[in-house]
């Protein structure tokens, strides 16, 4: 931060801010000019406010230089984050190169459906395997996820695959629960600023995959994904799955733009949900090739074996065939853009 005193600024004025600076823990360097006298300020791990300083006499401007996303920015770390999920069938990695595909149901319903989607993904080439347990449906009517019998069914779909597991978590009193039956957390669209939430996920020793907000502006994905760091977590898997448009004809605008923007400002790895993006099977294909052709990390789609008869978003779901086939496709252009599936 760069405090900017008035030209007319008396000494003891300077003095008082320095005096503020020193109270909030930080260090201020007085760096006088030949108009005015500006104080940069050392020493803060994160953002500060500049209403700290705003009022003091003598100050005209408190200007922030680092961004508020402090720690998610590549100028806190220029390298990028790899994060690797380790799983007896081989180990998935989001970033440094490698193409992480989650591939799986919107929920878990019940052990036939999950190893069927499990066994596909698997053998379609995807390193990841998703599915709900516990799912945040904007009906309270719609079906609401197995809950723990689900968390178990996924660690037995992970012990029968070989395949790490990722499964949201809706609320901080099971953040724990879910932890210990996967291998990556969830923080869904509709959590992404329940800040307890983001508090608690963040003093896990897991990855956590933090989603897109549905009205979320990207520095508000951003700041998200602060939280979780903040409070020790480095391990966050950004993933962009759209958003609330004037648009209706799709579920949601799957916003691919953000994706080379986030990879220049921030170190940590994003995927794409072409799945959520859209709302239609039929679209995402295309859009899971153009996320790989854009340099993301990774991708998250929905598969079901059946996916007309799913307790939920089947209009979305590719069947295993079409997840193969998808698949197939991306390996081509895996090779041209040089990332590894
Ligand atoms: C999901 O991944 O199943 C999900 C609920 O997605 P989102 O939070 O992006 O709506
Ligand atoms: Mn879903």
């Amino acid at each position: 931060m760069l405090i900017l005193m008035r030209p007319d600024a008396s000494p003891s004025q300077i003095d008082e801010v320095m005096e503020r600076i020193r109270e909030l823990g930080f260090t201020g360097h007085p760096m006088p000019g030949t108009q005015r006298v500006a104080i940069g300020v050392t020493g803060n791990d994160g953002a500060i406010e500049p209403a700290h300083f705003s009022r003091y006499p003598g100050v005209v401007e408190a200007v922030a230089v680092s961004k508020p996303w402090k720690q998610v920015s590549r100028e806190w770390r220029p390298e990028d984050t790899v994060i690797t999920l380790a799983g007896a069938a081989g180990n998935a990695q989001f970033g440094g190169g490698r193409f992480g595909v989650i591939a799986g149901p919107c929920a878990v319903e019940n052990r036939e459906q999950l190893f069927a989607s499990a066994d596909a993904v698997k053998a379609g080439g995807a390193r990841v395997l998703r599915g709900g347990a516990y799912k945040p449906r904007t009906s309270p009517y719609s079906f609401q996820g197995m809950k723990e019998e689900g968390l178990k069914l996924l660690a037995e779909a992970r012990a029968r695959t070989g395949l790490p597991v990722v499964t949201e978590v809706v609320d901080t009193a099971n953040v724990e629960l879910v932890a210990e039956y996967s291998d990556m957390v969830q923080v869904g669209a509709r959590n992404m600023q329940n800040f307890a939430l983001l508090e608690a996920v963040g003093r896990l020793k897991k990855p956590v995959m933090l989603k897109r907000g549905l009205s979320a502006t990207i520095q508000e994905f951003l700041m998200a994904a602060e939280y979780i760091i903040k409070n020790g977590n480095r391990e966050v898997l950004l993933c962009e799955r759209g958003i609330r448009t004037f648009e209706t004809m799709t579920r949601n605008t799957l916003d691919l733009g953000s994706i080379p923007l986030i990879k220049r400002l921030t170190h940590l790895p994003i995927i794409v949900d072409p799945s959520h993006g859209t709302g239609d099977w039929r679209s995402v294909p295309a859009l899971a090739r153009a996320a790989l052709a854009l340099g993301a990390d990774g991708l998250m789609v929905e598969v079901h074996p059946d996916p007309a008869k799913a307790l939920s978003d089947g209009p979305q779901s590719l069947t295993p065939a079409k997840f193969g086939e998808m698949m197939e496709s991306l390996r081509a252009i895996s090779h041209v853009v040089g990332l590894e599936l």
